[in-house]
């Protein structure tokens, strides 16, 4: 596999603003990476800068092999994909598509042709005489995929496409997005702030914060083991339970600091006795039971049911969310007992929030 993009130790200034801070990144060729974070953690100042719309300020940014730091936009073979679709108003959908091949020098049958084609698999065909006013939110997204895809770049950039579309739309378009890049087997590099797209989406995550790579690598393998207490919150839905807790003098287990209740767990591993601690527990692997094995009982302040789950939240102190799959017989007041995997506790510094098992 060939690299596609490589950044290493890029950092982008805005003023006196640090935006980006030693950006190391390496993108095989066909991968589909997702950049994901909080509002302001980055993410677009680096697609942007990808994209050569933005200067870097310091390191190197290799697009195909060829250092791009000072390469324009238009000579950089990328194509972006915009949440606002940056359609041209006046110009049908035929004529969106294949302004950028008529630019180029491209005769007006071949450039027909070839938006004809696009059109084909992007299930356009029948709306190529359109203006962008006539379309849907979904088939205007499809044309400024096109209009990306006409041009065969060396990668695709999506700022956030699915943002202005509906839930139900965006769902579809997740999977659309998809299936054009195993079609496709181009390079992808898609921001988004919903960890739920870049985790169903995407081969590679990179989870930003303040500038910094908090962590990048297979969706799975953030959510089994997350690198900090940043992205172990960050990745899953709902959020991990963060709980503090000391390792007991066995140095195995962990005595969890509920409010006026500490529980003992164990944790069948080896870990530093006495030191201070977060356990991190996701909601759904606290296993609601009323047989005799839970590890701990806790009081239920609420109950709140989607149909398909039921989400309870514990009257303790901090609160715990638990996921149980169908409706439950639980409401608020009732005592529940919990059951833990051992192996499904992260544990993390108190002090540094890195992880330590
Ligand atoms: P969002 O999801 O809200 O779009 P983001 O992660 O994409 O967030 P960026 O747009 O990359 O964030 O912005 C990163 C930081 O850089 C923010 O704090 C933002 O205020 C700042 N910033 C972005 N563009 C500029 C600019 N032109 N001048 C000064 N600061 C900027």
């Amino acid at each position: 596999m060939t690299l596609q993009i490589e950044l290493s130790g890029v950092n982008k200034y805005y003023g006196a603003f640090h935006a980006l801070k030693n950006i190391d990144l390496a993108i095989e060729d066909g991968t589909f990476v997702a950049l994901v974070g909080p509002s302001g953690c980055g993410k677009s100042t680096l697609l942007r800068s990808l994209a050569g719309l933005e200067t870097i300020s310091g390191g190197d940014m290799k697009i195909a092999g060829q250092l791009m730091n000072n390469v324009p936009p238009r000579k950089r073979d990328v194509a972006m994909v915009f949440q606002s679709y940056a359609l041209y108003p006046h110009m049908t959908v035929e004529e969106n598509l294949t302004y950028s091949l008529r630019i180029r020098g491209v005769k007006k049958a071949d450039a027909r042709k070839a938006a004809e084609d696009v059109a084909t698999t992007t299930g356009l065909s029948h709306l190529l005489k359109r203006y962008p006013r006539e379309l849907s939110g979904g088939q205007r997204q499809r044309v400024a995929m096109s209009r990306a895809i006409i041009r065969h770049p060396k990668a695709f950039l999506f700022d956030e496409p699915l943002s202005n579309l509906d839930a139900a739309l965006r769902v579809h378009m997740r999977k659309e997005i998809r299936a054009l890049h195993e079609r496709l087997h181009a390079t992808f590099v898609y921001v988004t702030h919903d960890q739920i797209e870049a985790m169903t989406m995407a081969d590679h995550v990179v989870v930003m914060r303040d500038g910094v790579i908090e962590q990048q690598g297979r969706p799975l393998d953030l959510y089994d083991t997350p690198a900090n207490r940043f992205v172990a919150g960050f990745i899953g839905s709902p959020a991990m339970n963060f709980i503090p807790a000391t390792v007991a003098e066995d140095g195995q287990s962990l005595i969890l600091n509920l409010g006026a209740s500490d529980q003992r767990v164990a944790t069948g591993r080896s870990l530093p006795a006495g030191k201070h601690v977060i356990a991190g527990l996701r909601p759904e692997h606290l296993l609601v039971t009323t047989t005799g094995d839970a590890t701990f009982k806790v009081p239920v302040a609420f109950v709140e049911s989607t149909g398909s789950a039921t989400y309870v939240t514990t009257e303790t102190q901090p609160e715990l969310t638990v996921v149980e799959t169908g409706r439950g017989a639980i409401s608020s007041g009732d005592t529940i007992g919990l059951w833990i995997a051992p192996d499904k506790i992260h544990v993390f510094d108190r002090e540094s929030d890195l992880r330590i098992s």
